[in-house]
């Protein structure tokens, strides 16, 4: 017989995967443009021309084999200097090349780092609402999910809470900002408060809890909004980064772990994620876009194409009654379902070919997602859909 759990991971669909399924047929039926799609996070903003140009001047001057060959199983030396030095010269965190693993994006990055960590039993709190994969991912690790749940309404962390779910067996904390699914960016306030009961928590259980950034959002952001570099507040800390977000390359699968030079243990935990890499098959991250990345160190996509988007979306949203937090970053807008059921609001939503996500697997009912990261004119020919909905409820 083969792997149950597995089995049962492979024949349930992700939800949003599953809808995004759903709104592919239903555009072949009535037309792509009357299907308001706002189901999955790719990335609608074009890669930063530089981009392109990278890939082209590496296929046609650089030597083939070595462009299409295997790297080092950490990943290109130079590669992993250049991105220490960014890392370096934006955030001062000392981090050398030997802290760097590449990765197939941040979703290696974190199955990797968990299965480095976690031993059987242990558990890893997450932050709701979360990325619905973390509990497939801490599952597999063979670690225990323990969900802390936020501050009602601002969706910044409970710090209270977080505190009553730390217990002798928590080993890491899964940060994630700019959030998905609600946008918000942890406050430095936040962070402080965070890393200080980790700090007291690791004295009082005598052993690490290790923090892991997951940031494959940090680019994105909007107006002023900073977002704390966490290894600067806390020592035990992992950076899961990825590019798929922060340059629109969701599909060429780069991403890497910064291991804090800092963290107690540091070399032998580094060496724990090389040996996570290899029980997982990764071998090495793609080639090609290694080097890409080593070419564009500090190439951006527009972000204020996903402003624009933001606003238009959150101003008109919130003049027709519903309530949301104004995202500070990411291209997800988190809107409360106009009755306490989210799939119910989901299938009347559906009606009117507006396609959101229920969040009660992002760990908070009652909730929608709206990813926004879609041509603006998606988002106008929507608004009447969004109105009509809402007087409906009105009635
Ligand atoms: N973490 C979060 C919070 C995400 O939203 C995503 C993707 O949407 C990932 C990780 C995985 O990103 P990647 O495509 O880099 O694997």
């Amino acid at each position: 017989m083969f792997n149950e759990k597995m089995y049962a991971l492979g024949s349930k669909r992700s939800i949003i995967r599953e809808i995004f399924e759903y709104c592919k047929t239903r555009a072949g039926e009535i037309g792509a443009d009357r299907v308001f799609d706002f189901s999955i996070g790719n990335p609608s903003v074009e890669p930063p021309a530089e981009i392109s140009q990278a890939i082209c001047d590496l296929v046609n001057n650089e030597s083939s084999v070595l462009l299409h060959g295997y790297t080092s199983a950490q990943g290109d030396a130079s590669v992993r200097k250049a991105i220490a030095d960014e890392i370096n010269e934006k955030f001062g965190a000392g981090v050398g090349a030997n802290n760097i693993y590449m990765t197939c994006g941040a979703a290696a990055s974190l199955t990797i780092s968990l299965r480095a960590l976690l031993n059987a039993g242990e558990e890893c709190v997450v932050f709701a609402p979360f990325f619905t994969e973390y509990r497939v991912f801490i599952e597999n690790a063979q670690g225990r999910v323990v969900v802390s749940t936020p501050t009602p309404k601002t969706f910044q962390i409970d710090t209270k809470d977080l505190e009553s779910k730390i217990t002798e067996k928590t080993k890491a904390v899964i940060m994630n900002s700019p959030n998905n699914p609600s946008g918000v960016v942890y406050s430095e306030e936040t962070i402080k408060a965070v890393t200080d009961i980790l700090k007291r928590k690791e004295q009082e259980f005598s052993h690490p809890i290790y923090l892991i950034a997951d940031e494959p959002y940090r680019e994105l952001v909007f107006g002023d909004v900073t977002v704390p570099y966490l290894m600067n507040y806390y020592d035990n800390t992992i950076v899961c980064y990825s590019y798929s977000k922060a340059l629109s390359l969701p599909g060429e699968r780069i991403g890497y772990i910064a291991v804090s030079p800092k963290m107690q243990d540091s070399e032998n935990v580094y060496l724990a994620i090389c040996g996570a890499g290899r029980s997982l098959g990764y071998v090495c991250a793609p080639s090609l876009f290694q080097q890409v990345i080593k070419k564009t160190i500090g190439a951006k996509v527009d972000v204020n194409i996903y402003k624009e988007n933001r606003d238009i979306l959150y101003n008109a949203l919130t003049e027709y009654g519903y309530e949301c937090v104004q995202p500070d970053g990411a291209f997800y807008l988190f809107v409360k379902a106009l009755e306490d059921d989210a799939y119910k609001f989901f299938e009347k939503a559906k009606l009117k070919e507006i396609l959101v996500v229920p969040c009660d697997d992002f760990g908070v009912s009652g909730y929608v997602r709206i990813a926004y990261c879609v041509d603006k004119q998606r988002i106008i020919n929507a608004l009447p859909a969004f109105k009509a909905l809402a007087e409906e409820y009105n009635k």
